[in-house]
């Protein structure tokens, strides 16, 4: 049985991923943080678990070392850009230093083994940071403009540095997606559960930042299922997944709110200027022809559906 090493399983893609993975018959296992505690912490059922933390190298290679996979897949970071303004430093090691650790560890383990490890690394959209050209492609400019796209700018080169030194070592530049796994420090999830609130007389408003900013929503089961496409492709590459359509934080108010029955929200939804970034990029869209065309890949639910699924779990959590 082939074996996978994940971090960030106890994420939203690490979640979904290890349902994905044990599916399909691999031996999955998953560094976490507090691994004594792992048993407290929600982990798919069949997934090993061992304890390491991303700040501690050494920690995360002796995994590697010790399991001796086929696969690592690398969702572990300071996830949102919002989070990344305030822990700079923290970023930088968790979301892109340890990064060198887990390709060293790979490449390491490639040599004594004398058999390929893949490693596929779970980019961002946040590396093209404001770009001008729309929908930005795999050979847009790198340009991040916050801690986490920086952090992750890093990372994605170093990806690209050992792949040129002949390991099997892929890049998925993610698109923001969702679902009702979703924390609320991503705006999504806090507008389908602010509305769920509402709805429910548990809230009367929703205070929000940046209404303007447009973003190309996916759904995050889609997104892991690109993930296992590249891991198993013939090559290793860099590939954008994304949906190649963009939205305002307004259509997404607004979907979310037709979804709940309810089409004049105006009143419902105030504005605070402590959800506002210190820089926020207007628009990201990415251009999935070659993800679609090379792999196969395509997303099976739309922004609508996404949204329209995201506040139906929400409403139904609260009844
Ligand atoms: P990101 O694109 O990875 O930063 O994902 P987020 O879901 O955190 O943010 C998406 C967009 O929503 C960004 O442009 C934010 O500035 C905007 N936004 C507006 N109001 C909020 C809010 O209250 N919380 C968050 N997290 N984002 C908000």
């Amino acid at each position: 049985m082939a074996s996978v090493v994940v971090t960030g399983i106890t994420g939203q893609d690490g979640s979904y991923l290890a349902e994905r993975l044990i599916g399909d018959g691999w031996d999955v296992h998953a560094i976490v943080r507090d691994g004594k505690h792992a048993d407290e912490q929600e982990i798919t059922p069949g997934v090993t678990v061992h304890a390491g933390d991303l700040v501690d190298i050494a920690s995360i290679r002796s995994v590697i070392d010790v399991v001796e996979p086929d696969l690592i897949v690398n969702l572990a970071g300071i996830s949102s850009v919002a989070q990344s303004w305030s822990q700079p430093e923290l970023t930088a090691r968790v979301t892109g230093l340890a990064v060198s650790g887990l390709l060293a560890g790979a490449w390491d383990l490639q040599e004594r083994l004398g058999r390929p490890v893949r490693f596929v690394q779970a980019s961002s959209s946040e590396i093209f940071g404001a770009a001008e050209q729309r929908p930005q492609t795999e050979t847009t400019p790198i340009a991040p403009i916050s801690p986490y796209g920086a952090a992750k700018a890093y990372a994605h080169h170093l990806v690209g540095v050992y792949r040129g030194r002949g390991l099997f070592a892929s890049s998925a530049i993610l698109y923001n997606h969702e679902s009702p796994r979703r924390p609320e420090t991503f705006v999504t999830r806090k507008i389908t559960r602010g509305v769920a609130r509402i709805v429910n007389g548990d809230s009367t408003s929703l205070l929000l930042g940046n209404l303007d900013a447009r973003r190309d929503w996916g759904w995050a089961p889609d997104y892991v299922d690109a993930l296992v496409l590249i891991a198993e492709a013939d090559a290793a590459d860099t590939f954008i997944v994304a949906t190649g359509v963009d939205h305002s934080v307004r259509d997404f108010v607004t979907a979310a709110f037709a979804a709940a029955g309810i089409s004049d929200w105006e009143s419902l939804v105030e504005l605070d200027p402590r959800f506002a970034r210190p820089v926020d990029a207007p628009i990201m869209l990415g251009d999935n022809s070659k993800i679609r065309e090379t792999l196969g890949w395509s997303p099976t639910l739309s922004f609508e559906e996404t949204v329209h699924a995201m506040v139906t779990h929400d409403l139904e959590l609260l009844a």
